[in-house]
């Protein structure tokens, strides 16, 4: 995991990016046992990317 990008966690609404509130593209991940996405904003001004994982 990139330990650089700001973490977020998991909502039970749709993902939307913090900035702009467009939606993601995004990757899912495992890591011993931890699930995790990294998202990237679809609005190439904002281009965002972040981490959302489990509490
Ligand atoms: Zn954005």
């Amino acid at each position: 995991m990139d330990e650089s990008l700001p973490i977020f966690l998991f909502t039970e609404m749709q993902t939307t990016c913090p900035y702009c509130g467009r939606r993601t593209n995004f990757e899912e991940y495992e890591e011993l046992g931890l699930i995790y996405q990294v998202h990237h904003c679809k609005n190439e001004k904002c281009g965002f990317t972040f981490i959302e994982m489990e509490d």
